[in-house]
């Protein structure tokens, strides 16, 4: 399989083309888990096929793999995740903002990546229900809290899909 040429960056693609296959083999997956594997591994590659990108104006043309499209892809989605930050900065108030981490214990991994649905909504529910707890409490803040909650199925530092949580 070709991959595009890139200055010196490892991309989790180049990572799962080189060791999926070995990692699959090894660890029980489910079906979902391995579709977004197979979908990173073959993004902007000629697996997919490619197009031709050609200017209006100067009639440049370069050739281009096609994207997998997949919404586990951090390639596909960094553009979506561009537009999602920009339109969450409209929405800020001029208030102070606090960032944290809510998460489950590693042992539970297993279980919640057999029952993602459940244990996703069991996360969200707790931790959200916790947090606004904290902030009605007169100790802390004595008011109603906003949150913008989020799923990051991949540690910070694109190191796995173990820790699940909220953010
Ligand atoms: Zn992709």
């Amino acid at each position: 399989m070709n991959t595009p040429h890139r200055l010196n960056t490892i991309e989790v693609g180049d990572i799962f083309r080189q060791y999926g296959a070995a990692y699959r083999k090894r660890h029980k997956l489910p079906l979902q888990s391995l579709k977004a594997m197979s979908a990173i591994e073959s993004c902007r590659t000629a697996a997919l096929g490619g197009h031709v990108d050609k200017c209006d104006r100067c009639n440049h043309s370069r050739n281009s793999y096609n994207s997998c499209r997949n919404r586990h892809c951090p390639k596909c989605q960094s553009l979506a995740k561009e537009r999602w930050l920009e339109a969450r900065k409209k929405e800020l108030l001029p208030a102070s903002y606090l960032h944290g981490v809510l998460t489950i214990p590693y042992e539970l991994n297993p279980i919640a990546l057999i029952n993602q649905k459940e244990i996703y909504d069991i996360l969200f529910k707790s931790g959200t229900e916790t947090l606004r707890e904290l902030g009605f409490d007169p100790k802390h803040l004595g008011a109603e809290i906003g949150i913008i909650a989020i799923l990051h199925t991949w540690g910070a530092e694109l190191n796995g899909p173990s820790p699940f949580c909220i953010a």
